[in-house]
């Protein structure tokens, strides 16, 4: 297995030399809210609605200062507009008032966060810190390192446990950018390009399938 993910984390790397977040933010807490809006929505909608929000909200300050109904305009087409907004003002003000306005760095202050769960608290751990053993877990992972065999199930806290056992601790904060960049233009969700795919010898999905149809000729 070592051997395998070792592979397979080269061959990502020669395929997306750089590993960086989707998400547009130049400051930590903005980090934080773009990821908050990512959920149940497109990076690339996020990154069109935060330049117009942090404009006008351009300071921690600004943000928790703001009124939930104003945040609403600025994010409405992300889905779920009313809970992000709610939990966008709150977690700043938590910023401020808890932890000296910086996004903090430790697992358990930052799941304390309105809107903050695991897959955003590693995303944060990894990109602001580099906490080495940070697993994004999100639906890309999810699907990817299953058909990979370097996962079972579909229970984001447990994948990420079992990748955590997998992965060098210093590779996986990369490993799962380079995941979600894989999961966009070759392993998608509905039509999979595996006769392209850099990862084809080690995806135990692939080879099974294969062996099927050989088997069935
Ligand atoms: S061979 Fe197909 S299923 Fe396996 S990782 Fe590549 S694209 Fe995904």
């Amino acid at each position: 297995m070592k051997t395998r993910t070792a592979a397979i984390i080269t061959a990502l790397k020669d395929r997306y030399p750089d590993a960086v977040c989707a998400l547009h933010a130049a400051k930590d807490y903005e980090l934080m809210i773009a990821v908050r809006l990512s959920a149940q929505c497109t990076d690339a909608r996020v990154n069109q609605i935060t330049p117009a929000l942090f404009n006008a909200y351009p300071t921690l300050e600004s943000i928790a200062n703001a009124s939930i109904t104003d945040i609403e305009q600025y994010i409405r087409s992300c889905g779920f507009f009313r809970q992000k907004a709610k939990d966008i003002v709150l977690a700043c003000q938590m910023l401020l008032s808890d932890y000296g306005g910086r996004v903090p760095d430790t697992m358990e202050a930052l799941l304390k966060l309105p809107g903050v769960g695991r897959k955003t608290a590693n995303l944060l751990l990894g990109d602001l810190y580099s906490v080495p053993g940070s697993v994004v877990c999100d639906t890309h992972c999810i699907r990817i390192c299953s058909r990979l065999g370097l996962s079972q199930g579909k229970d984001p806290e447990k994948v990420e446990r079992q990748l955590r056992a997998v992965l060098p601790p210093e590779e996986s904060s990369d490993f799962c950018h380079r995941i979600v960049l894989f999961g966009r233009d070759v392993c998608t969700a509905r039509s999979p390009k595996c006769t392209a795919c850099p990862l084809q010898a080690y995806c135990t999905d692939y080879l099974s399938k294969s062996s099927a149809s050989a088997g069935s000729l």
